[in-house]
């Protein structure tokens, strides 16, 4: 199950479950949708992989147990431990050697 983390680990803007913006890697490291594309160029600055939209959780219990009050997003607020220009050598690196989104 994904932790659903509450914010943009770049910008910290805010991305509840509900968000429509938040891009997620492999490992759930989590971005708002345009620290992804500008920012980041589209890689994970932590493991090096592509991004994808985060679902949606419902709020509304649409099926028994299954809806964000029975299952909460993550409050813990995760940052970026790079820099912007360790961030864009990484960004760098990575660009010719896998197509963005792999
Ligand atoms: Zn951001
Ligand atoms: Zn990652």
């Amino acid at each position: 199950m994904l932790e659903l983390r509450p914010s943009c680990e770049c910008c910290d803007k805010d991305l509840p479950p509900d968000s429509r913006e938040a891009m997620i890697c492999s490992f759930e490291c989590t971005f708002c949708a345009s620290c992804a594309g500008t920012v980041l160029g589209g890689r994970c600055p932590n493991c090096g992989g592509g991004f994808a939209p985060r679902p949606i959780r419902p709020a509304k219990e649409w099926r028994s147990g299954v809806c964000t009050a029975k299952h909460p997003p993550s409050d813990k607020r995760v940052h970026l431990k790079y820099s912007l220009e360790d961030i864009a050598a990484h960004s760098a690196r990575l660009k010719d050697i896998l197509p963005r989104d792999r």
